[in-house]
């Protein structure tokens, strides 16, 4: 049980983030949830959350883009057991045409944001004896696709900076790994689907299956249920020894 630890996801407020934060907080976890926006609904998300789970939430505004609020984020947690780095965008572009403030943006907030929130975060989890840090890499951390130079910089990047953290606090009570999701049915992704059959004149099933899963042998989405339970088992006494690796969660697209 992860009862009285405190667990910080970075872009919580949907998508994966907020898969991985609920799969957290069935385990026992408290939360501090995170995104760029402060609305009543940020607010009202922690609330249902800690009501559902009977845990501690609260959730705090920070962009990723910045360095100082990365870290200014674990230090308004109070407390940072768990630190899931999550927040990410995408941009897709030829890189000679590929527009500077999107490559900035990939990098500041898919790779910079890793090194600050773990650089503030990991000091707290030596004074507490006990961490966990998981990076949300992705399938891009570990292979590449056309038109992704920034987001696959960054997240070979992010999987680089897991192994070096992970040496790091080796012999330290903490471990750093990072999941490598395939194709995930986000939110992000399912605004995707329409344009996309507009674009091939596909039906939706066919845009999913031979678009989009075209690389992921299993024709299935991975879904954030399950991207929260594996962050929950990597969080686990039985990954106690599992640190500096990759785990992929991808139907098999790493395997072709
Ligand atoms: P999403 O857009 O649903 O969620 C992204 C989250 O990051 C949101 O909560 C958003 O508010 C937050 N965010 C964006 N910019 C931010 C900033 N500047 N500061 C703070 N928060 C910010 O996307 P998702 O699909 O859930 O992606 C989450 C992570 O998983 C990303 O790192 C992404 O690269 C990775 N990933 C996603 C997929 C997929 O298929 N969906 C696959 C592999 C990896």
């Amino acid at each position: 049980s992860l009862q009285g630890k405190t667990a910080v996801v970075t872009g919580s407020n949907s998508g994966i983030g907020l898969g991985v934060a609920r799969e957290l907080a069935r385990a026992g976890a408290n939360l501090v949830l995170n995104s760029f926006t402060e609305t009543d609904e940020d607010h009202a998300l922690a609330k249902s959350l800690a009501a559902e789970f009977d845990v501690s939430a609260k959730y705090i505004k920070a962009d990723m883009s910045i360095g100082q609020e990365c870290r200014d984020l674990i230090k308004a947690a109070g407390a940072c057991d768990i630190l899931v780095n999550n927040a990410g965008i995408q941009h897709v572009a030829p890189i000679d045409e590929f527009p500077l403030e999107k490559w900035d943006a990939i990098i500041a907030i898919n790779l910079n944001s890793v090194f600050h929130t773990t650089a503030a975060a990991l000091p707290v989890m030596r004074a507490a004896g006990w961490g966990r840090v998981v990076n949300i890499a992705s399938a891009h951390g570990l292979t590449a696709s056309p038109f992704k130079s920034a987001y696959v910089a960054a997240k070979h990047g992010v999987v680089g900076m897991t192994k070096s953290v992970a040496l790091e606090t080796a012999q330290d009570p903490i471990t750093c790994n990072a999941v490598c999701p395939g194709y995930v049915l986000t939110p992000l992704v399912e605004a995707q689907i329409p344009n996309t059959m507009a674009e091939y004149d596909m039906d939706r099933e066919t845009v999913i299956r031979e678009v989009m899963l075209a690389r992921q042998p299993s024709k299935e989405f991975a879904t954030v249920e399950q991207l929260g339970g594996t962050v929950a088992f990597l969080c686990s006494s039985a990954a106690a020894q599992i640190t500096g690796t990759t785990l992929s969660v991808d139907g098999g697209w790493t395997a072709l």
